[in-house]
């Protein structure tokens, strides 16, 4: 490559959004040798002390972990995540059943959401390429004259700031997408779903223990609704409650403490002991909505890039908003890699190939929800996932189960989610032959997936 075409640029780079995404984002920009200002709404997490007294965790799969690895960070945020191997289905009476996530040693990783954010926030802050700037609220982009209007919380002033290449990665309520939402042939949809969360906790054990088993995903599924629990470092749990706004059991019926002990005991009945502070924290945690945005371009000519929830907000039922935000940086480094500072090629490429894979998550995030909050509570369908992962561990180069490719892969998700489709299409050819796991070995049922497999190829 020439000198000109890779030389980092000299005024530095723009990024609006110093969240998860934005400041992985300042790292990679950094590392391409750039200079980098950030500019983060919230004052610095680490210095406000109004730290947020909740734990709120996030799943880490393979997509995140490899983009953390491109800027060295890995090891770091290995050393504060929870690995987990399965999930574990507690039923009405507090029967367990098992699912294990992939092959032995697969896992996804539970992290808190905040040490995160603060981990990245510490590396950013030992590269002297990055500048990021707290308590400032980006109020408006004029993408014509190419200015920020900033208001700066702590000395409540409005400032005007020019940029040449703006990243926005200010998430799902994004300040730059809505300047972009303004200009002519912009496309965007956004979509509530008609469940609210709320965030609840299970409370450590005896001397920091875990109460239940600790490496594990635990759902409780319900039908129309769900409750699912990750463990904390700490020995408690971060519950979260997915469960409908309206209808008969619904935050709209459940109105005071008695209405709140007397349903979760009926139907958490496991849980409720583990939970002291259940009525309280009802009440005092916000119930929080469930989008998904949908948009493009994502770009303005050079000019503009938008990235993670602010391209492609998810709700969160494969784990996968973070990871998918991260892959696009993964993405982008590349892309820088090949164009240097060609932003017009780089952008335009980075949309053309990322679109298609945010759309596929965009679905898989919708789908597994059905699958969590009811299908993994029938037999017919667990049966089904161990019979599916014979036909994988026997035909290891053919079928990869959905959630692996999706979890445990770089596959791009539009490939993955394709993919499972097929799969799942001969597996409602395959099942009917089934009763039981001991069935996977009968001469019939072999010579169907093996005739199934062949027809796929
Ligand atoms: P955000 O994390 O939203 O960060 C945006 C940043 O921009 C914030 O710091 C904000 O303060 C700042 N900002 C906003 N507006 C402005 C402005 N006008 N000016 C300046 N700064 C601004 N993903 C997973 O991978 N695994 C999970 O298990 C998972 N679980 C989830 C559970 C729940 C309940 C939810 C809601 C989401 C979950 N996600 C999960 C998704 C994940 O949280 C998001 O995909 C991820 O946070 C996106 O990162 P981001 O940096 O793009 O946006």
């Amino acid at each position: 490559s020439t000198v000109s075409a890779s030389a980092p640029e000299t005024k530095p780079l723009t990024v609006v959004g110093g969240g998860l995404v934005g400041s992985l984002l300042a790292l990679y920009l950094a590392q391409q040798g750039h200079t980098v200002d950030v500019y983060e709404r919230r004052p610095d997490p680490r210095r406000s002390g109004n730290v947020e007294g909740r734990s709120i965790n996030l799943a880490l799969s393979d997509r995140g972990w490899r983009a953390l690895r491109g800027v060295g960070i890995e090891e770091a945020v290995r050393e504060v995540a929870i690995p987990l191997y399965r999930r574990v289905m507690h039923d009405q009476r507090g029967q367990l059943t098992m699912q294990p996530y992939g092959h032995d040693g697969q896992a996804i990783y539970s992290v808190s959401r905040a040490g995160l954010n603060q981990r990245l926030l510490d590396l950013v802050d030992r590269e002297p390429r990055v500048k990021v700037l707290f308590d400032q609220q980006c109020r408006r982009v004029d993408l014509r004259n190419r200015t920020l209007e900033m208001f700066d919380g702590a000395a409540e002033t409005s400032h005007v700031i020019p940029y040449q290449h703006l990243f926005g990665t200010d998430g799902a309520y994004s300040s730059v997408r809505a300047a972009m939402q303004k200009t002519d042939r912009f496309n965007y949809s956004q979509h509530y779903l008609n469940y609210g969360y709320k965030e609840l906790t299970i409370a450590a054990g005896d001397a920091g223990s875990w109460a239940i088993e600790k490496n594990t995903l635990h759902i409780w599924p319900r039908g129309q609704y769900m409750m699912i629990a990750l463990p904390n470092l700490d020995g408690s749990f971060n519950c979260t409650l997915f469960f409908p706004y309206e209808g008969p059991y619904s935050f709209a019926t459940l109105q005071t403490p008695e209405q709140v002990r007397r349903f979760f005991e009926e139907v958490f009945s496991d849980a409720v002991p583990l939970m002291p502070e259940l009525e309280q924290e009802f009440f005092e945690n916000p119930t929080s909505s469930l989008v998904t945005v949908r948009c493009y371009p994502w770009s303005v000519t050079d000019e503009v890039l938008l990235l993670g929830d602010a391209s492609h907000a998810i709700v969160p039922f494969y784990g996968q908003g973070m990871n998918a935000g991260f892959e696009d940086c993964t993405i982008l480094q590349q892309l820088m890699e090949s164009h240097g500072s060609d932003w017009l090629a780089i952008f335009q490429e980075f949309q053309q190939q990322r679109k298609p894979n945010a759309d596929a998550m965009a679905d898989l995030a919708v789908y597994n929800f059905e699958e969590m909050r009811d299908r993994v509570a029938d037999p017919r369908f667990l049966l089904q996932k161990k019979i599916e992962s014979k036909i994988s561990a026997q035909y290891p180069q053919h079928w990869l189960p959905l959630y692996s490719q999706v979890t445990f892969s770089h596959l791009p998700y539009a490939e993955a989610w394709a993919n499972g489709q097929a799969q799942e299409r001969i597996m409602q050819r395959v099942m009917p032959r089934i009763q039981s796991e001991a069935d996977y070995d009968l001469p019939e049922v072999q010579a169907l997936i093996a005739q199934e497999l062949a027809q796929r190829q």
